[in-house]
């Protein structure tokens, strides 16, 4: 991103991020202390209180807390040092991939949290692979070192080595586990020392003037400095130095040390975001790209989530603004169905309290409440024709066929797919042969989600039985192909939620013989999002 025009300071102040981690890590603990220093919060603690309190709500929540999974994902705003913070919660469970790589395509960086002790897990690996679909850059916070932990140059290693991508210390650690007292920041040549007695304390910041200060000499234990010592002088050595353009292109990332329950580190990261973290980028779009210094207004849905007040029907949809200062009451134009929304009453996501906004730049996170309306994918803009891309559908790799307990209540059923599948919780088929409804998802624990949602949310008991399909197609060509092709293979034809033609199989030769008998056809297994 080189010669671009400077933004307009309210939108080079924004910094829009998610957090990727493996569960257990200690996102959600960072959340908190980044929203304590935000100002958001008064207290730790709020963020999982609140948590809580919404999830007794319903048997739903509660398998949502008992599986350790959060499914309730959601952007939160809050200041600090003059930059606007914009974080966007990813959903933690591998189950809910797609929905992940949904959220990862509203922000303009991560966060990438790995616990000392564990280094790079699994779905830390999963998400990482994400971002790098789209060279979003990172940013490494290395946490728990209060207790103990791999030696530092491993953990660096080991991210390297597993993730190929460089890695330059932001800061370092002095002492392990007991005995570790704080980092010495490399980028701002300081010392931070941690304060064990009270976990909410800022840690205080010495400023030295380089490695050979006497001052050093004073606030490090002997017995902890010639080890300290020698391992930033060989880290200098052999580490590459801050290249911002290598980390803006996503190709190395700061790591800093800290904790985030002892509130240690958390604020050195934070300004690392501001100082280093991307402002907010250009966004790709047909037919042509949309930058964020443009004054027409433009956003884009990226996740839909329905009933998050079960006493209202209502849906929030969550869009990320491309371009433009958008002010409440604002016409804008739906772009799918070229008509006009007046937004008058959208909210944006403070601390853990909704509330209206009244204004928006580029980079921010509004909720529209809708009812229905708005779907993944959407562009809301001022008038011009533009489509946001980069959004895509996976074919489900399980499928099952959804019945209702009660069946006189298959319209009602109907009606509570459709709404899952716009939130994109699951893609629904209707087969053009027989009745009844396929349900897609790409992760088992995904029925389970669903079917406790809708009798949660619609009072409908539904039954998940196996399919005689396991593999789902979009179909693509001319309208003439796709009618022709559709006719031939009744059996496998579903419509999905959106009324595209879907191949339903259950094998690969069936795949392969529609690619040799139908030149004028493509099966694919994504679908970009309408
Ligand atoms: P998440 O699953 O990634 O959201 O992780 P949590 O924030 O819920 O943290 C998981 C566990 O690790 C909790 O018991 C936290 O109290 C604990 N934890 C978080 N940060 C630290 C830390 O810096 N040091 C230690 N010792 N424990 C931590």
């Amino acid at each position: 991103m080189t010669n671009r025009p400077a933004l307009p300071p309210e939108i080079a102040r924004r910094r829009t991020f998610a957090i990727i981690s493996h569960p257990d890590a200690g996102k959600t603990t960072l959340t908190e202390k980044f929203l304590l220093y935000g100002g958001a919060i008064q207290m730790a603690g709020q963020v999982r209180a609140k948590g809580e309190a919404r999830r007794t709500r319903s048997d739903f929540m509660q398998m949502e807390k008992d599986r350790g999974i959060s499914v309730s994902a959601s952007a939160m705003s809050f200041d600090f040092d003059g930059y606007r913070f914009n974080l966007v919660d990813t959903p933690g469970h591998s189950d809910f991939s797609e929905d992940t790589y949904r959220t990862l395509t509203a922000v303009d960086a991560a966060v990438m949290v790995i616990d000392g002790a564990k280094g790079v897990e699994s779905q830390t690996q999963k998400l990482f692979e994400v971002c790098r679909m789209r060279d979003l850059p990172i940013l490494t916070f290395c946490n728990k070192m209060d207790r103990e932990s791999r030696d530092t140059f491993e953990i660096i290693d080991e991210i390297q080595e597993n993730l190929a991508i460089d890695v330059t210390p932001a800061s370092w650690p002095i002492g392990k586990g007991r005995e570790f007292i704080g980092t010495y920041d490399i980028l701002n040549d300081r010392l931070d020392l941690m304060d064990r007695a009270d976990r909410n304390k800022v840690a205080q910041s010495v400023r030295i003037s380089g490695l050979s200060d006497p001052k050093l000499k004073e606030l490090i234990p002997a017995e902890l400095l010639g080890t300290f010592l020698e391992e930033i002088e060989m880290a200098q050595e052999l580490m590459p130095k801050l290249d911002h353009d290598a980390m803006l292109a996503g190709t190395m990332t700061p790591i800093w040390f800290g904790s985030a329950i002892n509130s240690f580190g958390v604020k050195e990261l934070m300004e690392g975001i501001a100082t280093y973290g991307p402002e907010p980028q250009i966004q790709r779009a047909e037919p042509r790209m949309i930058a964020p210094e443009e004054t027409p207004v433009t956003g884009f849905v990226f996740k839909v989530q329905a009933n998050m007040d079960p006493k209202h029907r209502d849906r929030v949809a969550f869009v990320r603004m491309s371009s433009g200062h958008f002010e409440r009451g604002m016409k804008l134009t739906h772009v799918r169905s070229k008509k006009q929304m007046a937004i008058t009453n959208p909210v944006m996501f403070l601390a853990a309290d909704r509330e209206l906004a009244e204004e928006a730049w580029a980079g921010d996170i509004i909720g529209i409440p809708n009812h229905g309306q708005l779907r993944i994918g959407d562009t809301l803009t001022e008038g011009e024709a533009l489509k946001v891309t980069g959004i895509p559908s996976f074919a489900p790799e399980l499928l099952q066929t959804a019945r209702a307990g009660d069946p006189m209540k298959a319209k009602h059923l109907e009606k509570a797919l459709m709404q899952f599948a716009e939130e994109g919780a699951a893609k629904v088929f209707k087969p053009t042969f027989g009745s009844g409804f396929i349900v897609g998802v790409v992760g088992a624990l995904q029925f389970e989600v669903l079917a406790s949602r809708i009798e949660m949310e619609y009072g409908l008991p539904v039954r998940f039985e196996g399919s005689q399909f396991t593999s789902a197609r979009w179909v693509h060509g001319t309208r003439d192909a796709v009618d022709k092709f559709a006719a031939a293979n009744k059996q496998h034809i579903a419509l999905d939620n959106d009324g595209d033609t879907v191949f339903l199989t259950r094998l690969q030769w069936d795949i392969d013989r529609v690619g040799r008998d139908y030149p004028d056809i493509k099966l694919s297994a994504t679908k970009e999002m309408m």
